[in-house]
């Protein structure tokens, strides 16, 4: 078959070793997965409630505008309606990003390392994927504003950025984007915005008046706990998404995430204790780097990338032999780390105690 030339150097996406296959290779009983950045709270319990509670109507095809869902998340941002759109988790408002403004001759700039699926789709469409290395586990603006030209046409921001979990600061933020041409369009993945607790950090939402070449994307994925119903979604100007619709397939959200997402809006009691538990082992981990003298980033999201001593896949199996699912940097471009989702107290606890072992086996 006469494939896409893109393709060829290109790979499909491995998905980590799950809990029962870890448990079957290494004999364990208790594996705790953190390396997803799923949420270890679940998700609110009103929302176990109403799923094991409610009917749902299987054989109609869901609402494909997602009236109900948008008219609460209208409300919740102060945003029109006309200014959302729902994806099969954000990865799919990536790919309908890429397939309506990306192409041959055309290129796209994204930091490095950061969320692979900017590139990944860029690529399958044959643009050219223009890479800003990180500075310090940061954004580098200045060398975003180096790397457009004439043609580039989307330019992506990842905020907190998976995986170092570094926020872009709102100053340099909004400076930033008042220098991007009106007709590049700006995306800002913002998948972990509800585990932020820096004081003075603005909501990028109140900006899209300012700036219609902009647009933000959010998820139930992480904080709400609901990776497993696939819903996130993009708010920008409604010119923007209008073009978009063109390529969202009709139907793309289930029945159930949609009305489960809707139902998580309720709780925002939850979302709130969430990012306090979260920001609490956030500094948990900071005091445990700082007293085992390792590099740590300073991360803003449920996630946190950790020097290991040594190689990092060989610490990730050490890791794993203990029942500790983590990502090794090295497959993450960021080699000489792990990359750790907050897990509960109890869930880190262990995980601190099997990474002692790593220390204690390099003679620390
Ligand atoms: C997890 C993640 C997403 C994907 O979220 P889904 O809504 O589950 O597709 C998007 N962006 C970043 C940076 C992420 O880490």
């Amino acid at each position: 078959m006469n494939w896409k030339t893109a393709l060829e150097d290109m790979k499909p996406y491995i998905p980590g070793k799950s809990i029962d296959e870890v448990k079957r290779l290494y004999g364990l009983e208790d594996v705790v997965k953190l390396a997803s950045n799923e949420n270890p709270y679940g998700c609110a319990p009103s929302v176990k409630e109403f799923l094991s509670s409610t009917a749902f109507q299987q054989e109609l095809y869901p609402d494909g505008y997602a009236n109900g869902l948008r008219k609460k998340l209208a409300e919740k941002h102060g945003v029109d309606e006309s200014t959302l759109l729902f994806g099969n988790g954000s990865d799919e408002i990536v790919s309908i990003i890429t397939r309506a403004l990306l192409d041959e001759g055309v290129n796209t700039v994204m930091a490095t390392p950061t969320f692979p699926q900017y590139g990944h789709n860029a690529k399958i469409e044959g643009a050219e994927v223009r890479e800003v290395p990180l500075k310090d586990g940061q954004h580098d603006l200045e060398g975003f504003l180096r790397a457009m030209d004439d043609k580039t046409a989307v330019i992506w921001l990842c905020s907190p950025n998976n995986p170092t979990g570094e926020l872009i600061p709102s100053d340099k933020l909004l400076a930033f984007i008042e220098q991007v041409p009106m007709n590049v369009l700006v995306v800002l993945d913002e998948a972990y915005f509800e585990f932020i607790t820096t004081p003075n950090h603005i909501d990028s939402i109140t900006w899209l008046d300012k700036f219609p070449n902009m647009m933000i994307l959010r998820t139930f994925s992480k904080a709400y706990g609901l990776a497993a119903f696939r819903i996130g979604y993009g708010i920008g100007n409604p010119t923007i998404i209008t073009e978009l619709n063109k390529i969202r397939n009709p139907f793309n959200n289930n029945v159930l995430a949609l009305s489960v997402a809707e139902k998580a809006l309720d709780d925002e009691a939850f979302i709130e204790q969430c990012r306090r538990l979260n920001h609490d082992q956030r500094e948990r981990f900071k005091r445990y780097a700082h007293e085992n003298k390792l590099h740590l980033f300073h991360s803003e999201a449920n996630f946190m990338l950790i020097e290991v001593p040594g190689d990092a896949d060989e610490a990730a199996e050490k890791l794993l032999q203990r029942g500790y699912i983590v990502r090794s940097g090295n497959a993450l471009g960021t080699p000489g780390y792990v990359r750790v989702t907050m897990g509960t107290e109890l869930q880190n606890t262990g995980f601190l105690t099997a990474f002692d072992h790593l220390l204690t086996d390099k003679g620390r």
